[in-house]
């Protein structure tokens, strides 16, 4: 795995940088020095990759922002073990997080070109995720359900109903919901029919994209 003192230098200076806009949670900035993130972008940008902002990936798609990732992270409240199902792989960023984190994760990723290069980096790095699925989003995994957490990494228009009937009681989904921009929701389901809506700013994202897209 190629890495460098220069670039574990700039990984150090953004976890300095996601302390100050609030991120303290010890886990999740181990995991922010321990997943080499310029190893999920293009080679030649690798010093952009810890910098605080999104980047182009293939396929007109972006790993998200440091912060967005440690925040959504944060509100999802991981344990070790806990059953995560991820919507909209990616680059497969979010789901080293998760996986350092010591989770279960399962996620699922609608573009082919993506999944295909991003199977190929988890193998090389040696990320596993329980299941990796090449798929729909909106349809989540009935047959792996229920889930501890799903985290929603595309800006989705609404709360897909699938995936809130795959969350357990105490479960909770972080989504941002809205078109342009998006706000962050975290949804807890505290019984079979109730749900509990927080909300957390304002955000943005790819959007998630239905069939007919
Ligand atoms: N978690 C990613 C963020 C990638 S951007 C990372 O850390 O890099 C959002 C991703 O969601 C894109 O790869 C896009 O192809 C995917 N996506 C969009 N709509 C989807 C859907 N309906 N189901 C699954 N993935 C979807």
């Amino acid at each position: 795995m190629y890495d460098s003192p220069k670039l574990l230098g700039l990984r150090k200076e953004l976890i300095n940088n996601l302390i100050k806009k609030g991120i303290n949670n010890k886990n999740i900035l181990e995991a922010f020095l321990k997943v080499p993130r310029h190893l999920f972008i293009h080679k030649d940008f690798e010093s952009f990759a810890y910098k605080d902002e999104a980047f182009p990936i293939d396929e007109n798609q972006t790993i998200s922002q440091p912060f967005t990732v440690a925040f959504q992270t944060h509100l999802l409240n991981v344990k070790k073990g806990d059953k995560i199902l991820e919507i909209g792989t990616g680059s497969g960023f979010q789901s080293a997080v998760l996986v350092f984190l010591g989770a279960d994760v399962y996620t699922i990723e609608r573009n082919h070109s993506l999944f295909r290069s991003t199977s190929k980096l988890f193998k090389k790095l040696n990320i596993n995720p329980i299941k990796f699925k090449y798929g729909d989003g909106y349809e989540g995994l009935i047959d792996d359900s229920p889930f501890d957490g799903i985290i929603v990494t595309a800006g989705s228009p609404s709360v897909p109903e699938n995936l809130l009937k795959q969350l357990k009681i105490g479960g909770r989904m972080v989504i941002p919901i809205g078109k342009d921009t998006q706000v962050m929701n975290k949804i807890t389901r505290i019984s079979i029919n109730d749900f509990k809506k927080e909300t957390f700013g304002y955000f943005k994202f790819v959007p998630m994209l239905d069939k007919k897209d």
